[in-house]
């Protein structure tokens, strides 16, 4: 409660551009011109295996013909932005200025915009942080928004997944990222905690894609009855790229 006091009595300045926001009505932290520029991706017109934006939806869920040929593992691609200014900034708020509430924010967004089609969901399950990077952030941005997230699906959130070590991303190629990422990626930490139940991954960005995959086939490892992964940011695959990855990403 006093967090949320304090929260309201600061000034806050809009993350895309700077300028000084009205004490309410700006939950992410951007000015209406900002927010304005924010591109959700529509569920009824984007592809429900890789989020790539279709012509109009003929299948349920939506396919692109990638996807349909090779399907992707989760069962579901929930993603709710494209990954560009301003969302970055509040992202970036998230994971390196420590705007907590952000997450909690970001989570209200995604039941407003998902919660529909995440009614059923059981376990929610953030994408866990490499031990090192954890230990210097001291926190892990996914789950500050799949503990809300559960919350509001009437969910459990579980830490089911740890790290199996590996170096950290950024500044590295798409295809090295990935490479690196296989054959090491995701082991189940709580397989009884997932087995058997309708698993949400959670995730702030998704890249490559590289990563949902390992974490998603861990999660199949640990018996999940089915896995869908819901990100904050999408960024499109690159042209000319398959349903996701380069073969064989899922361990
Ligand atoms: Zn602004
Ligand atoms: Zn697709």
């Amino acid at each position: 409660m006093w967090e949320g006091l304090v929260d309201e009595l600061l000034p806050r300045f809009c993350l895309g551009c700077g300028v000084r926001l009205e004490p309410r009505g700006a939950p992410l932290d951007l000015c209406a011109r900002c927010a304005g520029r924010l591109l959700a991706l529509d569920p009824a017109r984007s592809c429900g295996g890789c989020a790539r934006p279709l012509p109009e939806g003929r299948l349920e869920p939506p396919r692109c013909l990638a996807c349909a040929l090779r399907p992707p593992p989760w069962r579901r691609l929930h993603a709710l932005w494209l990954y560009r200014p301003p969302l970055d900034s509040v992202i970036a708020g998230l994971k390196y200025r420590r705007l907590d509430y952000l997450g909690a924010r970001l989570a209200v967004a995604a039941l407003a915009a998902r919660g529909g089609g995440l009614r059923g969901v059981e376990r929610v399950v953030p994408v866990p942080l490499a031990w090192g990077r954890r230990l210097r952030r001291g926190f892990n941005q996914a789950e500050r928004v799949a503990r809300p997230l559960a919350a509001g699906l009437g969910a459990s959130c579980v830490e089911a997944l740890r790290r199996r070590g590996g170096a950290p991303q950024v500044g590295r190629g798409r295809r090295e990222r990935w490479r690196l990422l296989e054959g090491r990626g995701f082991a189940p930490a709580r397989p009884e905690a997932v087995r058997g139940r309708r698993v949400l991954l959670v995730d702030d960005v998704l890249t490559t894609g590289a990563t949902a995959r390992a974490a998603t086939a861990a999660l199949a490892a640990a018996g999940a009855a089915s896995v869908e992964v819901l990100v904050i940011a999408w960024t499109p695959p690159a042209p000319g790229a398959g349903a996701a990855e380069p073969e064989g990403a899922a361990p």
